[in-house]
């Protein structure tokens, strides 16, 4: 599926800077926090508060317009425009990253026109407020209030447990954006994107959108349009966390009744324990099961050696590695990108 990445929605990733800082349980087990350590003699230099950000090399940067320029020839072979991840290494709207890195950031994707560019950040509350910054700066006038929206934009918001969602989705969706989509990676718990209240009074509805919709008291409810992709995995790495197959189940017969494409990206380390090749004998639906494996007792919520349980105390996945556990939910693939068929 990827040209020059191994993530499996996008074609190309691109790192304009590299550096952050973790600010929420989604950024426990950071892949580049470590990847930062190991290339800086086992410190994260460029991680955390007051930590300098390192920009990328000017050869790194002009790779985007040779991508753009390669349009015809991946159209041709692949009949869909190329699909950019911006800062896999570090994100986009970061507060300690210079001002005018994103304004260049912005200008390339102007000068990019046949690339989507997936920006995918963890600081959604940010991203409006600095889109606005960036491209204020390209044009050199503080009289461009409202921002176009840029066509080859497609703005995404982590998501990993309820919380988040009903925090940082109603943001989301009041940015100006052409494609508007939720990566809930990695998934840490159950998440009811059906209905979210944002102040008490007023209900905003992810998957639908809010265009007609009232307030408990009859008002004409935020206008807000609903979310066009929902991309969901489990987390892979050391410490890695197992992902209940029943919250990417519920997610998957979200999207589909509400007609909106799903991806599952990948199940992480753990393979769930209904898709295991080589599950324990289970004697009992409340998961007590034969020793034939010489599993030790352990307590609900916990791992223990390769098993984990789940909070009824259910068995619920083995670690058997991001590749063995692949990416299938119920012996189905889920493909679906936006524009094209849920
Ligand atoms: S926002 Fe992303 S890059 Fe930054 S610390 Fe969290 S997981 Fe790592």
């Amino acid at each position: 599926m990827s040209e020059n990445s191994k993530i499996e929605w996008t074609d190309h990733t691109f790192n304009p800077w590299e550096g952050c800082q973790k600010v929420g349980p989604g950024c426990d087990h950071c892949y580049a926090e470590t990847r930062n350590a190991r290339f800086g003699g086992g410190v994260a230099v460029n991680w955390g508060p007051g930590a300098p950000r390192r920009r990328t090399s000017p050869a790194n940067w002009r790779k985007p317009l040779a991508w753009n320029a390669n349009h015809d020839a991946f159209f041709g072979e692949h009949g869909r425009r190329q699909r950019v991840f911006c800062a896999s290494l570090a994100d986009v709207f970061d507060n300690a990253v210079d001002p005018a890195w994103r304004a260049d950031l912005f200008h390339l994707i102007e000068q990019t026109p046949n690339l989507d560019w997936l920006l995918l950040t963890k600081r959604i509350g940010n991203a409006d407020r600095m889109i606005r910054e960036a491209r204020i700066s390209l044009v050199g006038s503080t009289r461009l209030v409202v921002p176009e929206v840029l066509p080859n934009v497609w703005l995404g918001a982590t998501i990993v447990n309820q919380a988040e969602a009903d925090r940082d989705i109603p943001k989301l969706l009041a940015v100006p954006a052409h494609v508007r989509f939720l990566s809930m990676e990695p998934l840490l718990g159950p998440v009811d994107l059906g209905v979210i209240d944002i102040d008490g009074h007023s209900e905003i509805y992810p998957l639908k959108g809010t265009a007609g919709c009232e307030d408990v008291e009859g008002n004409a409810a935020p206008d807000l349009p609903a979310i066009d992709w929902v991309i969901v995995g489990g987390e892979s790495g050391p410490g890695a966390r197992p992902m209940s197959p029943d919250w990417a189940r519920s997610l998957r017969d979200q999207c589909r009744r509400a007609g909106v494409p799903f991806l599952l990206k990948q199940w992480g380390e753990f393979v769930p324990y209904e898709h295991d090749a080589q599950p324990p004998f289970l004697t009992s639906q409340h998961g007590d099961f034969f020793d034939g494996h010489g599993l030790p007792d352990f307590e609900s919520g916990e791992s223990c050696g390769d098993w984990h349980r789940d909070e009824t105390c259910r068995l619920l996945a083995r670690r058997v590695g991001k590749k063995a556990a692949g990416r299938l939910l119920d012996g189905v693939q889920h493909d679906g990108f936006p524009g094209e068929a849920a």
